[in-house]
């Protein structure tokens, strides 16, 4: 039985336990939150002045790193698939505007904040405080950028998972009739998973990293280090761009649309070939 367990919920981070999983399908979800859920990101940037220090490249690269709202451009605008060819193609792109100036006696740092939306008010940066670069006295810097879908294997800029980790849930069990109580383990436990208390040992397993240490320093082999079956922690924190759950329901989402191209595509091949299912 599938059984989901939140154990640390925030507006940017998600920690979940799913039991009754087995560990390809949370590896799929673990991978699908990096690569596969869309999100906005600038992917093309018109310079109409540029007196700063730095190359027009480097601010693009700077531009297209900074994460922007994506909530509700998975439902507005059109999917990667359809965007690619590099022309701004209708449905695909939303327009941002930059313009900053320097004085003639002062340096200007140019923020994050600074970009602002032409055509669509909710695509804007997560955060507004994101250093873009340094305008010397009296420089200027003007652009266009072109935000549209796209997905973290394309490219990292579009990846609305900043970490997407699965771990095994530990399961230490101690032998009595094994262990001589010499303590090593807890001395040599570099997360105090195992300790001893009132001559007692005691075990946290939530604690527990799977190092083996304690293993490996019990001269009674009286440890046995596993993992619980079909028991995994998923880890998920977001650039902000989509909340954590929309990331892994999102993720859920894209891995049942390729299963089921997989299938369309199967049928007609078992069509062709007359064979029937
Ligand atoms: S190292 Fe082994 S024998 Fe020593 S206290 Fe730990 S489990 Fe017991
Ligand atoms: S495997 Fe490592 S973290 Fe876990 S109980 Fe043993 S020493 Fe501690």
């Amino acid at each position: 039985m599938i059984d989901i367990e939140i154990l640390e919920k925030s507006d940017v981070e998600i920690t979940l336990i799913l039991r009754g999983v087995p560990l390809e399908y949370v590896n799929a979800i673990r991978r699908a939150a990096i690569e596969e859920v869309p999100t906005m990101a600038i992917d093309y940037v018109v310079f109409y002045d540029n007196t700063s220090a730095l190359s027009d490249e480097i601010i693009s690269h700077r531009l297209a790193m900074i994460p922007l709202k994506s909530e509700l451009a998975l439902e507005r605008y059109k999917h990667p698939e359809e965007c690619r060819d590099g022309a701004l193609t209708d449905g695909c792109y939303t327009s941002l505007y930059l313009e900053a100036e320097s004085g003639p006696q002062e340096e200007l740092v140019v923020y994050s904040r600074d970009i602002k939306p032409q055509d669509d008010p909710d695509i804007v940066p997560v955060n507004g405080e994101i250093p873009i670069l340094k305008l010397g006295p009296q420089q200027r810097v003007v652009l266009e950028a072109w935000a549209r879908l796209g997905r973290g294997k394309e490219h990292i800029k579009w990846s609305p998972a900043t970490i997407s980790v699965l771990t095994y849930i530990p399961k230490v069990i101690i032998s009595a009739d094994r262990c001589t109580m010499c303590g090593l383990c807890a001395e040599y436990c570099p997360t105090k998973a195992i300790t001893i208390r009132a001559g007692e040992i005691v075990v946290d397993e939530s604690k527990c990293t799977l190092c083996r240490q304690c293993v490996k320093v019990c001269g009674s082999e009286a440890i046995d280090l596993s993992w619980r079956k079909d028991e995994y922690k998923l880890r998920i924190e977001s650039s902000g761009a989509l909340s954590p759950e929309r990331i892994v329901s999102e993720a859920m989402l894209q891995i049942r649309k390729k299963l089921v191209e997989l299938r369309e595509q199967l049928d007609k091949v078992f069509s062709t070939k007359g064979v029937s299912t």
